[in-house]
């Protein structure tokens, strides 16, 4: 199944990512998450690829076990630092295992190394939809990408990804909604008007969150902040606190019109598992 499809389509569509472990590392306790986050039914689990191709063979081998539970995998894949012989060959082993959505995505190149054969997602985005009838989603930021300097580059720059071929795109996370509805005026206003899926990152490690806003330049909103700084060291608190949160941020989304979110889980399934339950009627 195509996901532009299912993002397409009227129902609301909530998904989530998930992240291989290394390659060379057990793969099991992947695959247990993988069934565990498969029994609350999201409408597709993109999974990560690791920076520089660290995950390669368990990215396919753990999109294979989504599928295998009826679920439409997303393969994340990155062209920083590669070239056309190997991409084509990650896209065969893909093609192989019946996976037919793929998330285009540059990658961060490590300091002082050379950019490889792609220099931008577009790149392998086009490069990808020459080999085959694969459905393309890109990444968006919506509070800029921190190399582009300025938002409206930023999306000048998005712009060449749907000018590649990308069906749909996927946003960093955000905690502010109001900094989504903003973005989303601004694509429109630049004539990019496919399926965008807004990023929700359920906070459930203090230290992991500050260190991820740090690493992505995200803005944490000050109700949001209160909520890490008065939990930190309650980690079941904080959780259920980030459950609440996220849910209600869903809700505001679906409320003003959005009906796809995608769940950053941090392969927790306990983490979607509480923000579906919240959902079930709203869902239904
Ligand atoms: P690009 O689209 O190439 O953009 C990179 C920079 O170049 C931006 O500043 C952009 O404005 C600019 N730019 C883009 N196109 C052009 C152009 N044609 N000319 C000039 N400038 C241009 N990383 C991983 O390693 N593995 C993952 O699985 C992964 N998953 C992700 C999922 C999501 C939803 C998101 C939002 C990010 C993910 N990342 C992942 C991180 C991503 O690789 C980094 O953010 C990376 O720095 C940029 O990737 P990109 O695909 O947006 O690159």
């Amino acid at each position: 199944m195509k996901i532009v499809d299912l993002l397409k389509s009227e129902k609301i569509c909530i998904s989530c990512e998930l992240f291989p472990p290394k390659q060379g590392t057990e793969l099991q306790n992947a695959l247990e998450i993988v069934n565990k986050i498969a029994d609350v039914h999201p409408a597709y689990m993109s999974v990560t690829y690791g920076a520089g191709g660290s995950t390669v063979g368990h990215t396919a081998a753990v999109a294979r076990a989504v599928q295998a539970n009826g679920i439409p995998a997303l393969a994340h894949l990155t062209c920083v630092q590669s070239d056309a012989d190997r991409i084509m060959s990650v896209l065969q082993e893909l093609q192989r295992g019946g996976i037919e959505n793929i998330l285009a995505l540059r990658g961060d190149l490590p300091q002082g190394s050379e950019v490889g054969e792609f220099s931008h997602a577009s790149d392998l985005a086009a490069f990808i939809k020459r080999q085959g009838d694969f459905c393309v989603g890109g990444a968006a930021y919506p509070e800029g990408h921190p190399e582009a300097g300025a938002l409206d580059k930023d999306i000048e720059n998005t712009k060449y990804k749907i000018d590649a071929g990308v069906d749909f795109l996927v946003t960093q996370m955000i905690f502010d909604n109001n900094v989504l509805y903003n973005y989303m005026f601004r694509l429109l206003s630049a004539g990019i008007n496919v399926p965008v899926v807004p990023g929700i990152m359920p906070v459930t490690n203090a230290k992991q969150i500050t260190r991820i806003c740090q690493l992505s330049d995200t803005k944490l909103p000050p109700q949001f902040r209160a909520i890490v700084e008065k939990f930190a060291d309650k980690p079941e608190a904080l959780k259920q606190a980030g459950i609440a949160y996220a849910t209600g941020q869903i809700i505001d989304l679906l409320a003003n019109g959005f009906t796809n979110v995608h769940i950053y889980t941090m392969n927790k399934p306990e983490i979607i598992g509480g923000i579906m339950y919240n959902l079930s009627e709203i869902t239904k």
